[in-house]
């Protein structure tokens, strides 16, 4: 059984794999951990997955897994999850975005007792000004699952065995790791870390894909667009009701319209009784969303000593 298990999702990335490989090695060596690569071939197009079993052949460290086909990063960290056999689980993108200098900082950090080290954005690289706004109307959304903002948090992070199983008993079957590992608790610690740009390979994000990661994200994690609807059903129920004194009062003074005293009060009314129900199944389905999720009801933090 290995210390450290290092989860590397790849997705085409034939250019990475030696260079992420020793540089991780060369950090992981000097801390006298043993340790194994689970490196996760996302269904590549590439020789990621033949580079893979070459060096699996040369290296009993390295613990390929193959997809049958691109599943997406969140599946491969999930492959990666449950794969890695260590007593801590490090996460980090193959193509040496997230520096492995961090990562003596975050094995210190794990040998003080923090059960999660999230190595968090220094900087946000260059961003859009549409891209800034997307990313915040996001987290507003998303929220801060387990009380934690997930803004700057990234993917890469330190995890304690205690953390990992805590991860896989949460059963749901779309999974958002970043907002998975905030909810699950545990102590914290932060290290800043700068973006660095990509040493080989391109990005395999566009627009598009963005925009339906961070949907999927939304309705993988937060029934907050749900409760939204319920609220503005309410807000407007209230708003109404005030129309409708406001009506019966110009009707008793005499001053109405002819009329349109019924039309606004009818229409007040149906809609009135249309968004309020609207509202009621609102709040059902967000409970149901919840409950289907089948997560535990609370996690128990063990303080045993895990110092290798
Ligand atoms: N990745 C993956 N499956 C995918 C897309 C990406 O496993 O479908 C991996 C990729 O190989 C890299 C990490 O996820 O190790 C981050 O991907 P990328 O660099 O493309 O994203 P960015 O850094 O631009 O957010
Ligand atoms: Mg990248």
């Amino acid at each position: 059984m290995p210390d450290l298990s290092v989860v590397l999702p790849m997705y085409n990335e034939e250019g990475m794999i030696d260079r992420v490989l020793s540089a991780v090695s060369e950090q992981l060596e000097a801390s006298g951990l043993g340790f194994e690569f689970v490196c996760v071939d996302d269904g590549s197009t590439d020789r990621t997955g033949t580079l893979l079993d070459e060096v699996a052949a040369r290296d009993p460290r390295v613990v390929p897994v193959h997809f049958s086909r691109n599943f997406g990063k969140e599946a491969a960290l999930y492959a990666g999850l449950a794969t890695a056999s260590g007593d801590a689980v490090l996460f980090m993108d193959a193509d040496l975005q997230h520096p492995p200098q961090l990562i003596p900082k975050m094995l210190d950090k794990w040998r003080e007792g923090f059960e999660v080290v999230d190595a968090v954005k220094a900087n946000r690289g260059r961003e859009g000004l549409w891209y800034k706004l997307a990313a915040r109307v996001f987290y507003a959304i998303v929220g801060t699952p387990g009380g934690r903002k997930l803004r700057d948090s990234s993917d890469f992070k330190l995890l304690d065995r205690q953390v990992v199983d805590a991860v896989l008993a949460c059963p749901e079957r779309h999974r958002f790791f970043r907002g998975l590992v905030a909810w699950v608790g545990f102590r914290v610690a932060r290290v800043p870390f700068e973006v660095q740009s990509r040493a080989a390979g391109e990005t395999s994000w566009g627009l598009r894909g963005l925009v339906a990661y961070s949907l999927r994200n939304i309705v993988a994690f937060s029934s907050a667009p749900l409760r939204l609807v319920a609220w503005l059903g309410f807000i407007t129920v209230a708003l109404d009701a005030l129309l409708a004194v406001q009506t019966f009062w110009n009707w008793w003074r005499g001053v109405a319209v002819d009329g349109f005293t019924t039309v606004i009060l009818t229409v007040g009314l149906l809609c009135g009784l249309i968004l309020l129900s609207l509202g009621v199944v609102a709040i059902y389905v967000a409970q149901l969303y919840d409950e289907q999720k089948g997560r535990p009801l609370y996690i128990v933090r063990k303080s045993s000593p895990h110092t290798p």
